[in-house]
């Protein structure tokens, strides 16, 4: 976590509040298990949460989740 302003990294645009994001796609958590045993190749599986991603409003650049 950070305080520092967000600015986005294409165009430069600050993003100073919700209102200079653009909601985009809803994705699905993910997550990762580590195969039991040797030799096994590890596992995706969907988590429960649902995040959605926010674009820059200025450009469309996807800027994070939440
Ligand atoms: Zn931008």
């Amino acid at each position: 976590m950070s305080d520092e302003p967000l600015a986005c990294p294409d165009c430069g645009a600050e993003i100073g509040s919700k209102g200079d994001l653009e909601p985009g796609e809803t994705v699905r958590e993910l997550t990762f298990e580590e195969p039991s045993s040797a030799g096994d190749r590890p596992r995706v599986v969907l988590g429960a949460g649902q995040r959605n991603l926010w674009l820059c409003k200025n450009c469309g650049k996807v800027l994070g989740v939440g």
